[in-house]
């Protein structure tokens, strides 16, 4: 299994069923029963492999994270009810009151507005000023307990040097956390570049048709840590690289109660099987349509595989040789960006990134609502900017559509 190919992994390794069926079924049950009062003791003890109780562990959810870590080449994952379920839960697993996190600006909003939540709880975010080392090394200090980044930010679209970060933060003995949603496996696994723990929202490319909300968590075949540095995981110490993993299942991941459903486990496990698929024709369309808009007066076109963006040479070397599905415009008002993306035919008006079908939005007025106007900057998002998150249509039916709203909006201002 562990040498089979990227698309092959994607289709087999995780059917494990006694029916024989192709796909593994939902497993669509809260609890499961046992023969024995001693066979369920031995299971709550941990002396003995099965499932008990769905919030825990459920065999179409356990399908799905065997094909999670598999393509991330990690050492075991959970999978949770969203993405930002797994990015609370990852962080809440290693980290306490006192600690600080250090993070990149331009991540996606919603994980900023859950750092402005962490407050509260004495968890303060420093921020960084670029996504560049130099800016993450001159913040770290001694209460730095935890790097994370997005492999390719949303919508900023610049990229984290993994390799470099990962180095930087275990030369002082933090964990570097990598949120690995826009980027996919098929383009990079952050793991094999020695990140801790690679996060994932789902619902994006992974399921890959808006059918379910979901997050993964996977850990690294090589997870170590200091106990001093981080006296919550001590008692897990025991268990090498399985202590990442092991506490979260022992603890938040249960007592949260944010697992993935049966349901969201099984759109998943069929989603992922064409990943690679509509990763390669989503990507290959988005580098045609981006250099259709760049060559448009009046727009400013932002891709990660235009020799134009600031972060292209770092793509070209760390993403498998694509770039993405992502593209930002800008198109000079919100009035005008308005009126451009109400005059589009194909793409969708959708708060969501990674699907079959093209989506676009106006991240100023949604996605980023809640940041203030210095964080909007910080994560590149403009009043004038929209977002595509381009899908697998024919890319001459997208490039028509997107010059034809250009002329109609054009006309109308
Ligand atoms: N991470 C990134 C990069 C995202 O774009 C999103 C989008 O919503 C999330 C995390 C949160 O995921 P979810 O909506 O599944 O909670």
């Amino acid at each position: 299994m562990e040498n089979y190919a990227f698309e092959t992994l994607l289709l087999h390794g995780n059917i494990e069923n006694d029916s024989g069926a192709t796909v593994t079924p939902v497993y669509q049950t809260s609890a499961f029963k046992h023969e024995s009062a001693e066979s369920l003791e031995k299971l709550f003890e941990n002396k003995k492999a099965g499932y008990c109780y769905t919030r825990l562990a459920n065999p179409t959810v356990d399908a799905f994270e065997k094909k999670i870590t598999a393509l991330e080449k990690g050492f075991a994952s959970v999978g949770v009810s969203s993405g930002m379920a797994a990015i609370y839960n990852s962080i809440i697993n290693v980290l306490q009151a006192g600690d600080e996190l250090l993070v990149s600006p331009s991540l996606y909003g919603g994980t900023i507005d859950l750092f402005r939540d962490l407050e509260a709880f004495g968890i303060t975010t420093v921020y960084t000023k670029d996504s560049s080392i130099a800016s993450f090394e001159e913040k770290i200090n001694a209460k730095t307990k935890l790097i994370f980044a997005e492999t390719i930010g949303n919508p900023r679209l610049d990229v984290t040097d993994i390799k470099a970060l990962a180095a930087l933060a275990h030369a002082h003995g933090i964990l570097c956390f990598i949120d690995n949603t826009v980027a996919t496996p098929y383009l990079c696994t952050p793991l094999k570049l020695g990140a801790d723990v690679v996060i994932h929202s789902t619902s994006k490319y992974i399921n890959g048709s808006s059918t379910a909300i979901g997050g993964s968590i996977t850990s690294s075949k090589h997870f170590s840590f200091s106990a001093e540095k981080y006296p919550t995981l001590a008692d897990y110490k025991k268990f090498g690289a399985a202590a990442f993993i092991a506490k979260l299942r022992a603890t938040i991941h249960q007592h949260v109660g944010s697992a993935m459903a049966p349901q969201t486990a099984f759109l998943n496990n069929i989603g992922i099987e064409t990943l690679a698929l509509r990763m390669e024709k989503s990507c290959s369309n988005a580098l045609k349509l981006a250099t259709f808009l760049d060559g448009v007066p009046g727009i400013t076109t932002n891709y990660l595989g235009l020799e134009s963006s600031a972060h292209h040479t770092l793509a070209a070397g760390m993403l498998s040789g694509s770039y993405g599905a992502i593209i930002t415009i800008r198109v000079g008002s919100k009035a005008k960006a308005f009126k451009l993306i109400n005059a589009l035919k194909i793409p969708m008006i959708v708060s969501n990134i990674g699907d079959t079908k093209t989506l676009v939005i106006h991240p100023a007025s949604t996605i980023a609502l809640h940041s203030n106007a210095a964080q909007k900057q910080a994560a590149g998002v403009y009043d004038d900017l929209i977002r595509i998150s381009v899908g697998i249509e024919n890319s001459r039916d997208l490039i028509n559509d997107f010059a034809g709203a250009i002329s109609i909006a054009r006309e109308e201002s």
